[in-house]
């Protein structure tokens, strides 16, 4: 890998004004989110498809592409998951091509948050953070819990208090300081901003937010690559706060601008739960004025955030590749995920199935085309949303370890070899 770096500064992404790389996160003129800005053109000199296909199979053969200033030192293993072609899902939703892009199996706490972990825990240790912390809806949680126990660090998670038990015990193993908060993720992220500044913990979605959220372009850049360099007609992506998708549109655009993939044309649609829908709704609205949504009532818990801070810019990325945003009921979450599994053999969290459930939705609706391919970004596994299938999809049958108990069981489903 080569030393140097090319991440040059922060930038706001409403005046363009440059900050210094620090723990800051929002421009002191506009209150605009500040953003990883890079050397392009000295990047464009160094980075060929050949060299990144030199390099191991993980997200940081983007090096150059990610905000931080030395070799990672957290999450070296994170990333590079599988893109998985998906011939019989695609024929269930009547379409040409669909490919999953599969984070269920990221390392090491399955799910996409390993990647903007990684980036924000080694620009923290850069920054001489001693603790690291962060407002979550679960995933993140565990993520922050995990790598910061691999690296040493001291850290503090805070969840909504009511998060399902494979998110809570999925952080607590790792021996993290687990707070629940009574009330919703936006409460949570609220506090959290005051805890930021009055400790000076270095809070991975707060004041380490430009660099933790470059780390979700990985995520586009792994697709382009895995298509053979190619960027995919069609994207879904599920939103939370929004900054998924508006970072894999970053992600193709780097890449255009690099050469590394020809210019083509491309489409990226988000997906939420019906029960908090602040982005979607806007959208379908023709705004970009986001509304609060101020007491979610979803089982997809992972995207339950009310006030999404990405929701403007996630609008403008949908609107700007001429995409769509899409949502569904719960029902129609649990739909997604037994689909998903009984075609692909991927189990998925919630927010998987409305992927699934807003795709199908794309594709009868005419926004996604019958004839075009596209990709599914599938973020975290179903092994941690539980309570949100128990019931849903069977029970075992149960019977006595005998022959005859499973011969009169099975008679009407098989024949017996003669
Ligand atoms: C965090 C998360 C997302 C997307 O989050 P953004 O805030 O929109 O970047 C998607 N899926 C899962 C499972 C998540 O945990
Ligand atoms: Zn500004």
């Amino acid at each position: 890998m080569s030393k140097k770096t090319y991440f040059s500064n922060l930038k706001c992404r409403e005046c363009g004004r440059l900050y210094e790389k620090e723990a800051i996160h929002i421009c002191e003129f506009d209150f605009g989110p500040l953003e990883a800005a890079y050397d392009y053109d000295a990047i464009r000199e160094v980075l060929t498809r050949k060299l990144i296909e030199s390099r191991p199979q993980t997200m940081w053969r983007y090096r150059e592409l990610l905000p931080i200033d030395g070799e990672p030192t957290v999450g070296a293993q994170v990333g590079f998951t599988p893109l998985v072609k998906a011939d019989r899902l695609a024929k269930a939703l009547g379409i040409r091509e669909l490919w999953i892009k599969n984070d269920t199996v990221n390392y090491p706490t399955l799910s996409f948050k390993d990647r903007v972990v990684s980036v924000a825990l080694s620009r923290a240790r850069e920054l001489g953070f001693e603790v690291v912390a962060c407002a979550s809806t679960g995933n993140l949680a565990n993520s922050v819990a995990a790598n910061a126990a691999n690296a040493g660090l001291k850290s503090y998670v805070l969840i909504p208090s009511n998060l399902e038990q494979g998110k809570v015990l999925g952080s607590l193993v790792y021996g993290t300081n687990v707070i629940g908060i009574k009330g919703p993720y936006d409460q949570v992220n609220r506090l959290c901003s005051e805890i930021a500044g009055k400790y000076g913990w270095g809070f991975v979605n707060v004041n380490l937010r430009p660099y933790y959220a470059e780390g979700s372009k990985t995520m586009g850049f792994e697709i382009a690559e895995q298509l053979g360099w190619k960027l995919p007609r069609h994207t879904v992506v599920c939103m939370a706060s929004g900054s998924l998708l508006t970072k894999i549109h970053k992600a193709y655009k780097e890449f255009i601008n690099l050469g590394l993939v020809e210019k083509s044309e491309f489409t990226i649609h988000g997906a939420q739960a019906s029960g908090c829908s602040p982005i979607s709704t806007a959208f379908k609205r023709g705004t970009d004025m986001v509304k609060p949504v101020q007491d979610p009532q979803t089982i997809v818990k992972s995207l339950a955030i009310g006030t999404p801070a990405d929701g403007y810019y996630a609008i403008h990325s949908m609107r700007e590749t001429g995409g769509s945003a899409e949502d569904c009921t719960d029902d129609e979450v649990v739909d997604g995920i037994k689909l998903l599994a009984e075609t692909t053999g991927i189990f998925a969290e919630t927010a998987g199935g409305v992927t699934v459930a807003c795709t199908r939705k794309l594709i009868e609706s005419g926004k996604i085309p019958r004839d075009e391919s596209a990709v599914l970004c599938i973020t975290g596994h179903g092994l941690k949303t539980q309570e949100a299938i128990i019931g849903k999809v069977g029970e075992p049958r149960i019977i006595g370890a005998s022959l005859r108990e499973f011969e009169a069981l099975v008679a009407d489903e098989v024949t017996l070899k003669s």
